[in-house]
């Protein structure tokens, strides 16, 4: 179920590419802990034959389950391409396998959505995480003891 094009059938006109692929068949080989793609990666692809080439254009879209890198959130995004056009060789020196006259779009796929790929997940573009918190803990934890040393010099000020 990976995504072919059979030229033969680009010959007379070129065709709708519609539907889903599986991240078996992405295999995007990602391993983060902050973003995971689980779900098949929805395409809407026309091709067409050109005369030394195939030329794919449309859309690209991954759902992605993320937490967010500042506040440890859970969230849902998708990566999405949504101008993707892909020109692919048919001769020449960068020419594309083919194999039974199919092209496998599938490495062209991976290899954008690769270059496309969150590299810090954020709940949103501002998420202030979860440094505030911190910072205020430090300061209740230092005017402790401030206030303790307060409270001793009182008491020598009495006696
Ligand atoms: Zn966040």
């Amino acid at each position: 179920m990976s995504l072919q094009v059979n030229l033969r059938h680009l010959e007379e006109h070129g065709i709708h590419l519609e539907g889903e692929l599986p991240a078996a068949e992405l295999d995007l080989g990602v391993n983060d802990e902050l973003i995971r793609a689980e779900q098949p990666l929805r395409y809407d692809l026309s091709v067409e034959l050109l005369h030394d080439a195939v030329l794919v254009t449309g859309s690209l879209a991954l759902p992605l389950d993320c937490e967010c890198g500042r506040c440890l959130k859970k969230f849902k995004t998708e990566l999405k391409l949504s101008g993707w056009a892909a020109h692919l060789p048919l001769e020449g020196e960068d020419k594309v396998p083919v194999d039974n006259d199919c092209v496998d779009l599938t490495p062209f796929v991976r290899e954008d959505i690769l270059l496309n790929f969150p590299q810090h997940p954020l709940c949103k573009p501002d998420c202030a995480g979860l440094k505030p918190k911190g910072r205020a803990r430090k300061v209740e934890a230092a005017e402790k003891p401030a206030a303790a040393v307060w409270a001793e010099l009182d008491k020598l000020k009495i006696k």
